[in-house]
């Protein structure tokens, strides 16, 4: 787990990471997670792209095993699940009393901190991901921002991440350059 500042991406970790998402990776400004055998997992994008396009995503999730885990999330319908976990009041509490909520709203903070650490981009103020602050709208990223920050940050994002059949200690990586190999002749993925 790696938040801001972080080390410059290596041009091994450029390569596995687009190898991994099937097109060039750009504007990559760190690696913010790693598969037990160093492979990065999380990729840190700059919140303004080199065209000028805002980009709020700051962690976006790149690792195929864990992709496709938390797509089978989703497609299981697990999303209302991890949904009521924010509006559920324990102990008869009012929702607003609801620590996990408290929990999630303080990660929402915690992601745009990050990223306005890198650049603040007035386009995005106030925007991070997922669904945050009230919502859980995509696994993906907010599985991408527990493995960033690390347990403890994103309550649904760790959530996510403890039902998913694919953990960071165990490597499940393939061999990018035959699954880039095999692309070459296909269309290429875009996000
Ligand atoms: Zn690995």
């Amino acid at each position: 787990m790696t938040r801001p500042p972080f080390d410059p991406p290596t041009a091994e970790d450029v390569r596995i990471v687009s190898r991994q998402l099937g097109r060039p990776a750009r504007d990559v400004v760190g690696i913010a997670a790693r598969c037990a055998c160093g492979a990065p997992t999380v990729v840190s994008t700059r919140p303004r792209l080199a065209d000028g396009t805002p980009f709020p995503t700051f962690y976006y999730l790149t690792h195929p095993a864990a992709t496709a885990a938390v797509s089978t999330l989703e497609a299981e319908g697990e999303m209302p699940g991890f949904a009521a976990m924010l509006a559920a009041a324990p102990d008869g509490l009012p929702p607003a009393s609801n620590p996990i909520a408290a929990a999630y709203r303080a990660a929402h903070e915690s992601y745009i901190a990050d990223r306005e650490s890198i650049l603040v981009v007035d386009e995005v103020a106030g925007i991070s991901a997922g669904g945050m602050p009230d919502r859980v709208k995509c696994l993906h990223a907010l599985v991408g921002h527990a493995l960033a920050a690390g347990p403890g940050v994103n309550p649904i994002g760790d959530a996510a991440l403890a039902r998913a059949a694919w953990s960071p200690a165990v490597c499940q990586c393939v061999d990018y350059d035959d699954v880039a190999d095999a692309e070459d002749n296909t269309t290429t993925a875009t996000l």
